[in-house]
């Protein structure tokens, strides 16, 4: 592909020459994210503020060039990957804390802030960010908006939209706009609620002004281990069916708790079929009222070596190993490809089942670390890519989790996005006529097509096979 003629000179007086990468051996680092498929960018960009997002756009507007906005990279739905080649638009030197108001509870970042620094920031003040993916070491505030993120204490605090009270976006065309607001209602077109989770498909967000929460008083953090999935899954109900909606309800299955516990020594007991870790938070009293009750569930669903963390050193060592271990995976293979799908909570054992069974029958490990209380299942794949023909088995046993999800009345992703890697299965859980009314809003917001492209729709063509099978109908000419 490349890049039009004087382009690269254009985008180096913009942002600077030593911002724009351009050399092969260089671009590879932002070949791919957090997901199995890469491509190369023909330029990465880092821009340092606003005003040269907006003239990076629109000189790319003017050429035809797609633009893809990147945060961290730590996407798992291939989101970031520049299918179309382009312009990586590479946030990460947009990372200030602009501003943290403690008296509205509120503060104003640029997309490139860290999450976990945000969380710091607020601290300060007594107050904290609720969306917290177990990624929240290195994706930005700006991936969690574009992702619509969710995080161990969505469960309770709800995902990233509830707690984005507005931002600004530069468009495809490269212009400004202001969506939301601090105020209660939001008057107009809810079109903060259509930014959010548009995986940058419609344009570039270089300011968010999110929610802080005060921090709670108390904080109880129980670890119960069951003998199988099964009895895990039913307790996970048997809490929520009491009418109990802990801060986070996180389930690991046993090959997850063996990887964690070799790295991490958590003090989760290896020999258990499962682990739940839950957490209540609030005052002090109510707290210690729920915590008992939840004790009382969990043992009446048979949960034995149950712990509380007794102080915040152990709390912090029980979450330590539930948010790395996906990386503690990598005892066992080399490479993880990280599933995200969505059932009704009370279908988890079965699903789980399912998700079994698909990876005997491909001879692949899989181990299952999710945000049970949601019915958010992630079943990672585990393998080498050095195996021949492997990606072939791994993508296979992928297709029939998500499919098997779908029939089970969930939905293809409870945080990761669609990006690349469920583009195709789309038209499981659209009609046609529906995703027309989405791309009619893409069409509206970005009508040559260039932000983002190649994501969330169907792509006739790219990936033939799997659109193939996933029955999508490449007459409707839906692009
Ligand atoms: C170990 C691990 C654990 C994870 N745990 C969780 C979890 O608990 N919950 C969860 O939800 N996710 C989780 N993720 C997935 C990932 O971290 C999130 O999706 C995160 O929000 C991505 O942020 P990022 O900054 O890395 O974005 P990127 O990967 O760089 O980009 C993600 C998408 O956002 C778009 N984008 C990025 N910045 C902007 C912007 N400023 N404007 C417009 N679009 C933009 C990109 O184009 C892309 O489509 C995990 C990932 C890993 C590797």
């Amino acid at each position: 592909m490349g890049l039009p003629n004087g382009v690269l000179r254009e985008l180096k007086q913009i942002v600077g020459g030593h911002q724009v990468v351009h050399e092969a051996n260089d671009l590879k680092i932002f070949e791919r994210d957090g997901s199995i498929s890469g491509a190369l960018p023909d330029a990465v960009v880092l821009p340092a503020d606003r005003d040269q997002v907006a003239a990076v756009v629109r000189l790319a507007a003017r050429h035809g060039i797609p633009v893809v906005p990147r945060g961290a990279g730590t996407g798992l739905s291939g989101g970031a990957v520049t299918v179309k080649g382009g312009i990586a638009l590479q946030l990460s030197r947009m990372r200030r804390v602009l501003r943290i108001d403690p008296a509205s509870r509120t503060a104003m970042v640029e997309p490139g802030v860290v999450n976990q620094d945000l969380q710091q920031a607020a601290s300060r003040h007594g107050l904290f960010y609720a969306p917290d993916p177990s990624s929240q070491k290195a994706c930005t505030i700006g991936g969690n908006a574009a992702e619509n993120s969710g995080g161990p204490h969505c469960l309770y605090y709800g995902v990233t939209t509830n707690h984005v009270l507005g931002m600004e976006v530069v468009l495809a065309d490269g212009s400004f706009a202001w969506l939301g607001g601090e105020a209660p209602d939001r008057v107009g077109l809810d079109l903060l609620g259509v930014m959010v989770g548009s995986e940058g498909t419609l344009g570039t967000i270089t300011r968010i002004l999110v929610k802080l929460l005060p921090v709670p008083e108390s904080v109880v953090t129980l670890m119960a281990a069951f003998p199988t999935i099964e009895t895990a899954s039913h307790a996970v109900s048997a809490v929520i069916g009491h009418g109990i909606l802990p801060a986070a309800l996180e389930m690991m299955d046993q090959v997850t708790i063996g990887a964690v516990e070799a790295h991490y020594r958590a003090g989760y007991p290896t020999d258990a079929g499962a682990v739940l870790l839950v957490e209540v938070d609030g005052l002090q009293e109510s707290c210690g009222e729920l915590s008992g009750e939840i004790e009382r569930i969990l043992k009446e669903n048979e949960a034995t070596n149950l712990r509380i963390a007794e102080d915040p050193d152990e709390r912090e060592l029980l979450w330590a190993g539930r948010k790395g271990a996906i990386g503690a995976l990598g005892r066992i293979k080399p490479n993880y490809y990280l599933h995200d799908g969505v059932v009704p909570r009370t279908r988890l054992p079965e699903v789980l089942r399912r998700v079994g069974e698909i990876g005997d029958h491909y001879k692949l490990p899989v181990a299952n670390v999710f945000h049970a209380g949601d019915g958010n299942l992630h079943p990672n794949i585990l393998f080498d890519l050095r195996d021949a023909g492997v990606m072939d088995q791994v993508e296979g046993a992928g297709e029939e989790m998500l499919y098997a999800v779908v029939e089970m009345g969930g939905t293809l992703s409870g945080e990761h996005g669609i990006g690349i890697e469920k583009n195709a299965f789309m038209p499981w859980i659209y009609s046609a006529d529906d995703l027309e009314a989405m791309l009619r809003v893409k069409r509206a917001l970005d009508p040559a097509g260039l932000m983002n492209p190649g994501k969330i729709f169907p792509d006739p063509e790219r990936e033939p096979r799997l659109t193939a099978r996933a029955g999508f109908c490449a007459e409707a000419r839906w692009w």
